[in-house]
């Protein structure tokens, strides 16, 4: 009883892909396998790497080498150059040169190795051969190394890596980037979020005390270093405030795009953002007064967002430049003409980037944030206008954007289950922590 147990529990370790296919029930491992996954890249015709060059002599066999040791790459060195200052022969660096070239014609390992990478290597001394290895690629290691006929032999390896999946759980205490940076949310993560959400919420106005945003992502860990290699991509994103509660699934359509869709399929893309700036340098948000942010008023007729002067402005949707220049107390000015119907404003910019008559995309940078005009601090001063009169940001519906065919419905519902069951999963090993994760 007790063998058929541990068993089992082998069986768990070692099969927690066949586990998806013979359980139907709601379990963990099922749920987070069925996650999307990227198309398997040629790397895996490699073996995996080792720790050191003595590893991996004494797997693949060679000439016993001396002590290594690691220096980084200066600026305008290549290998050879390095190779040459930490005391390999011309005659050494030729062949070591000449055999990565052969060996590995489709890299172009020795071009570009970016100043202040560290290569290990173990200069060759009378009975003692050489060693060099150093990282190629995030998921990459080359090593050089001499059999005992004296030959350099060379090799690429793939770093050995594993996969999680975390749910990232945001409570606004202070400010969102405090609260992000509290709940350990990767930059990479939170720069993503801000720009998916730009589009539905007022960063500077929207949020309060006790909001929860929810993320969930996967995150590649180097299993050699222990480090994060990269935290991509965000499969799921909500935002619980007052009275605004949305939820962006990923979803990768039959093009192979990658975009985010609410429950109902329609995409997180308006056709104005809320907040046209890049949100995370919002320096007051919730809680900070000291700042002008106004709301809009009969007086003032637009949304002001406090942030650092020199904070990159964005297009908040496609259009043409209607106006360009200093513009009395909005100081310098661009107002975009996006269709028929809307028109959006910026004020008191420090830097103005387009030209009238110019055409933009949403999102591109068209100015940077400033205090000119009659101003009391660097803010931006937004105002988005229907038939030529200002409206309120907050109050208004801004049209979405596209929706997903009716054909692909179905497969964007399926991966919208799974996205949830994984959720779910997680949420239950969360309980009080801000995070939780589960390994693939
Ligand atoms: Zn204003």
């Amino acid at each position: 009883m007790l063998r058929a147990f541990f068993i089992f529990l082998l069986s768990l370790l070692i099969l927690p892909f066949d586990l998806a296919t013979f359980s139907n029930k709601k379990s963990i491992a099922s749920s987070i396998i069925l996650l999307p996954k990227k198309r398997p890249t040629i790397i895996n015709k490699y073996d995996y790497s080792v720790e050191t060059i003595n590893d991996l002599i004494l797997k693949e066999g060679g000439k016993t080498i001396g002590k290594t040791f690691k220096q980084k790459i200066r600026k305008n060195e290549n290998l050879s150059l390095f190779l040459k200052r930490v005391g390999f022969t011309s005659n050494h660096i030729n062949s070591i040169i000449l055999k990565v070239k052969t060996n590995h014609p489709t890299n172009n390992i020795l071009r570009n190795i970016p100043t202040n990478h560290l290569i290990q290597y173990a200069v060759p001394k009378h009975n003692l051969g050489l060693g060099i290895k150093f990282k190629i690629s995030k998921y990459k290691d080359l090593y050089v190394w001499q059999n005992h006929l004296n030959e350099v032999k060379t090799k690429i390896t793939k770093r050995p890596f594993k996969k999680v999946e975390i749910v990232s759980k945001i409570e606004i205490i202070d400010n969102l980037y405090n609260s992000a940076i509290r709940s350990k949310l990767p930059k990479e993560i939170f720069s993503q979020l801000i720009k998916i959400l730009g589009f539905s919420i007022d960063f500077q106005r929207e949020l309060r005390r006790g909001d929860v945003f929810e993320t969930l992502y996967s995150k590649k860990i180097d299993l050699i270093t222990n480090e994060v290699i990269e935290s991509n991509p965000i499969h799921y994103i909500s935002a619980n405030l007052k009275d605004n509660h949305l939820k962006f699934y990923r979803y990768i359509n039959r093009s192979g795009k990658s975009d985010f869709y609410d429950q109902d399929g329609k995409s997180s893309k308006k056709t104005l953002m809320k907040t046209p700036l890049n949100g995370a340098r919002l320096s007051s948000g919730y809680g900070n007064r000291k700042h002008p942010i106004l709301g809009f008023t009969k007086m003032h007729r637009g949304v002001d967002f406090a942030a650092p002067r020199g904070t990159p402005v964005f297009a908040a949707g496609d259009g043409i430049i209607e106006y360009s220049g200093w513009n009395g107390a909005y100081g310098k000015y661009i107002r975009i003409k996006h269709n028929g119907i809307y028109k959006t404003a910026y004020a008191h910019l420090s830097k103005i980037y387009k030209k009238r008559g110019v055409r933009i995309k949403q999102g591109e940078i068209i100015g940077t944030l400033g205090s000119t005009g009659r101003s009391t601090g660097p803010h931006l001063h937004y105002e988005i206008l229907i038939g030529g009169r200002q409206v309120n940001p907050l109050k208004i519906r801004v049209p979405s954007g596209k929706h997903i065919p009716k054909d692909e419905l179905n497969s964007f519902y399926k991966q919208q289950k799974i996205i949830d069951k994984t959720i779910i999963a997680l949420r239950k090993k969360m309980k009080n922590k801000e995070f939780a994760y589960l390994e693939n």
